[in-house]
């Protein structure tokens, strides 16, 4: 029985289809009804499997032995009669068929075609200045190639979106969204939740103090330990200024889960959304909902390498490669997160010169001020579609004309146009 009574799912009644394909007699019995949690697709499936004819969810003797259709990839008009070349899920390209608009029953997949149509005429428009004669009977090739790869990019692209939430720890739902061009999933990317040391880097990931206060907000806590303030206000927003460390209480604190001093290590708790720009800087990151100024927004997580691989890899890299360097020079230089194949969302968070995130080192449960964990906070109330930034200058020092940035490793790598846009530019992301 599910718990939760009183929610209603759109007419879908789990003892109607028993009844109506056991015994159609005991159809008025509403009494057995509960709601049913499984969606329509997955009940239609089950009958399909089972042979089982349900009215209620559309199962009729008639389209019980019917394919599903997983996209369309062409369209033609004979006789009058207009047809959609039909991919059928679970079946290769080769046994594509011609259906008859009649027979389909898939409305969205539909709409999904016309607008996939119109979208690229209205692209070749665009770029051609010229007027394409609209052929009613058949699409040329080139619509029809278009309207596949657009199908094809979009099921990749929700399955890779199905894996990044599959793998994430946080609460944050993740979702991913091209309506710019072509491109599908990252080929050499892998997403991981937290810092991944490179062989023979050993982090600790147990703390030798922890603090036995009765309430963190007010006592000696973790950060005074550590001679630091406590870097939240009551609304978990951070009230320290950049380039001051956080220090959050970790696993030998007594307190519980709800301390106002743990925060990063609660991870994203946003919807985020990996989007294709449309300005030409590759994938970006939008919030789906409204993020509270100075609130915690992400980690930025990487491989763990030393410096002189950082400088190896550097060399290696191209311009966008470098970008992912990410020098822990808080207190010494001796490691770099490099997110360029292993990383989370902030992977694909742009630079921009005047950003809407800013910089954090965290030490939580590992101590070692050579390897601070990098939190990203708001700078500003960031309304929900508005896409997400930091400084790739502003890398740990918090502070762009520090020292650590001329001496950084960075210098000896290529420099890299900043496309950012905002007033202030300064030219370079690195
Ligand atoms: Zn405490
Ligand atoms: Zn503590
Ligand atoms: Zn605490
Ligand atoms: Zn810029």
């Amino acid at each position: 029985m599910p718990s939760e009574t009183e929610r209603c799912f759109p007419a879908l009644r789990l003892s109607a289809w028993i009844m109506d394909s056991l015994s159609p007699n005991f159809s008025s019995a509403r009494a057995w009804c509960v709601p049913c949690l499984v969606s329509l697709d997955t009940l239609q499936e089950l009958c399909r499997k089972e042979k089982l004819t349900c009215k209620s969810i559309g199962i009729t003797k008639r389209n019980l032995n019917n394919y599903e259709v997983e996209y369309l990839c062409d369209y033609k008009v004979v006789k009058d009669m207009e047809y959609y070349l039909v991919k059928w899920k679970g079946w290769p390209d080769s046994t594509n068929t011609w259906e008859p608009l009649q027979n389909l029953k898939c409305p969205l997949l539909l709409q999904q075609f016309s607008n996939d149509k119109h979208n690229y005429l209205s692209q070749v428009k665009k770029g051609k200045a010229i007027t394409l004669k609209e052929n009613h009977r058949a699409l040329k090739p080139a619509v029809a190639e278009y309207i596949v790869k657009k199908a094809k990019q979009r099921i990749a692209l929700q399955r890779w979106q199905d894996e990044l939430n599959r793998r994430k720890t946080h609460k944050g739902m993740i979702f991913v969204e091209n309506t710019v061009d072509l491109e599908g999933p990252p080929s050499d990317f892998y997403y991981i939740n937290e810092y991944k040391p490179a062989p023979g880097i050993s982090l600790v990931n147990e703390a030798t103090f922890g603090c036995s206060c009765r309430d963190c907000f007010f006592e000696k806590c973790c950060p005074a330990e550590a001679g630091v303030l406590l870097a939240y206000n009551k609304n978990q927003q951070i009230k320290i200024p950049p380039g001051t460390p956080i220090y959050e209480c970790n696993s030998r604190c007594q307190c519980g889960p709800d301390c106002p001093n743990r925060i990063v290590q609660k991870g994203t708790q946003y919807s985020l959304c990996i989007f294709r720009t449309s300005n030409g800087c590759g994938w970006g990151v939008k919030t789906l909902v409204k993020i509270k100024r100075m609130s915690f927004v992400m980690e930025y997580v990487g491989e763990v390498i030393t410096s002189e691989e950082a400088e190896r890899r550097g060399q290696l890299y191209d311009n966008k490669g470098i970008t992912y360097l990410f020098d822990l020079d808080y207190e010494s230089d001796e490691f770099t997160v490099d997110a360029a194949r292993y990383g989370n969302v902030s992977h694909f968070v742009n630079h921009s010169c005047d950003p809407n995130l800013q910089v954090f080192n965290v030490f939580i449960d590992n101590l070692d001020t050579r390897l601070p964990r990098i939190a990203l906070f708001s700078t500003r109330t960031i309304n929900a579609g508005e896409e997400l930034t930091f400084d790739y200058q502003m890398k740990g020092s918090g502070d762009v004309s520090s020292d650590s940035i001329d001496h950084s490793p960075a210098k000896k790598r290529a420099r890299t146009v900043c496309k950012c846009g905002a007033v202030t530019c300064r030219g370079y992301l690195n």
